[in-house]
């Protein structure tokens, strides 16, 4: 299979060069050139499959002529190392539990798959690979972990300064070995404008082999569709249609979805659901696509500006803009109203994650205007990530998990980078 850039259908490289480059060298993301559609006896019979097996066919549909059976089945199986379980939070509204894995968030998901292939993919080469990230919060932590030890890769992570909560911080710059974090004097597009950068910079490439693991990335991109198949293989079988809400930032998350979708699996309708880092809603409503500054609010990893999956999500409905907006509703949120969301739903008896509130807020909004559906919003943190706000808004402690809080007890270590392009590539020119 092929892959395209976004910026050009005919710029087409291998499955290993879109995972080792990234982002295509015209800026654009990488695309398979075609979308395999599953067969209709696949998905009547999905809710009898295990998570793993349904990984196995969906992979098996994208990657089969380029990795053996065995690459796939070591792919899912390293992948799917924990459930995602749906849980329902009240009649017809059920809650996609992505939590579960080593940093309780659903990057676990893309970085471990991330990271295998690309390990897979290097196996042979003596080049060290630097994985360059950029992160409001969750990326860091997933990427770090998910890559933590991989033979012949280092993980660089760029990150605003003050930007990320304490434990989110702790979790990628307490581990060492292969991974470094930068500390940035700035907000999250200045870190993400940086990498994006490095990678077009010609003399930093000549020396070095980079690459991406933010959701611009394929091997973290693709991956995320499994749980889509898998959620809808466990939903209780009704008449009625069902509609998906996607807390989004990046919009990698939902773009998978839509991924899925396109391969076959019956999904109505999605929710695009963000705070008021509301480029896309507006969009969706009428709205040129105008990037802006992101704000800071309490669902920090959705805090972005100029959303870097937004690209595919047009590409995935045939570049028709009609289509988009008929299938992808948006909706955006206030922190007052994140808050007041969590608060009522603690009420029902389960704890949302300020970011899992948005979107099981814009599921709730979208179920009351369109009447038939059966809904499933996507958890995308365990509550205990963003604690002091959880706290603060449901005024009561939580418990930690004991993965989490085994990272509080790391010693944080991280270098300082200012907001200057040139200085980080002089940090980079100086690796051998
Ligand atoms: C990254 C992240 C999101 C946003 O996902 P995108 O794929 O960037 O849209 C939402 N919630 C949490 C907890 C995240 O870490």
């Amino acid at each position: 299979m092929k892959f395209y850039s976004t910026n050009n259908p005919q710029h087409q490289v291998s499955l290993a060069k879109a995972v080792i480059k990234g982002l295509a060298p015209d800026q654009g993301l990488y695309m398979p050139e075609k979308i395999p559609t599953l067969s209709k006896d696949f998905i009547a019979n999905i809710s009898g499959l295990s998570f793993q097996e349904v990984g196995y066919q969906v992979m098996g549909a994208l990657f089969s002529e380029d990795l053996t059976k065995e690459e796939i089945k070591d792919l899912v199986d390293h992948t799917i190392v924990f459930d995602a379980p749906i849980v329902q939070v009240e009649e017809g509204i059920y809650s996609l539990e992505l939590f579960h894995g080593p940093t309780l968030a659903f990057k676990d998901f893309g970085a471990r798959f991330c990271s295998k292939l690309m390990s897979m993919l290097l196996t042979g080469s003596d080049k060290k690979v630097r994985v360059l990230v950029a992160t409001s919060g969750d990326t860091g932590s997933a990427v770090a972990n998910g890559f933590l030890g991989v033979e012949g890769v280092e993980v660089i992570i760029l990150f605003p300064k003050g930007k990320v909560s304490e434990l989110q911080e702790k979790q990628f710059t307490t581990l060492g070995k292969n991974i470094k974090a930068l500390e940035v004097e700035g907000v999250f597009d200045d870190c993400q404008k940086m990498v994006k950068e490095a990678f077009l910079d010609k003399e930093l490439n000549e020396k070095l082999l980079l690459t991406s693991a933010n959701s611009i990335n394929i091997a973290r991109w693709i991956p995320q569709a499994l749980y889509y198949f898998y959620a809808y293989s466990r939903l209780p079988k009704t008449n009625e249609k069902v509609v998906f809400s996607v807390p989004s930032g990046n919009f990698g998350n939902i773009a998978a979805g839509i991924l899925a979708q396109r391969m076959g699996l019956p999904i109505d309708m999605f929710v695009a659901a963000t705070n008021v880092n509301k480029v896309v809603p507006d969009y969706l409503r009428g709205n040129p696509f105008e990037a802006m500054a992101s704000i800071p609010t309490i669902s920090n990893s959705m805090d972005v500006g100029n959303p870097s999956n937004f690209p595919r999500l047009l590409v995935l409905y045939g570049n028709n803009e009609e289509i988009l907006k008929e299938q992808v509703k948006g909706y955006f949120y206030t922190d007052e109203e994140t808050v007041e969301v969590m608060r009522k739903v603690k009420s029902l008896g389960y704890t949302l994650d300020p970011h899992g509130a948005v979107g099981y807020k814009g599921l709730k909004d979208f179920m009351a205007e369109n009447p038939g559906y059966q809904g499933v919003f996507l958890e995308t943190a365990h509550p205990g990530k963003f604690r002091d706000v959880v706290e603060e808004a449901l005024e009561e402690s939580l418990v930690l998990p004991e993965r989490l809080a085994a990272f509080m007890t790391g010693q944080k270590k991280v270098e300082p980078l200012e907001n200057d392009f040139q200085e980080f590539k002089k940090y980079l020119m100086s690796l051998d």
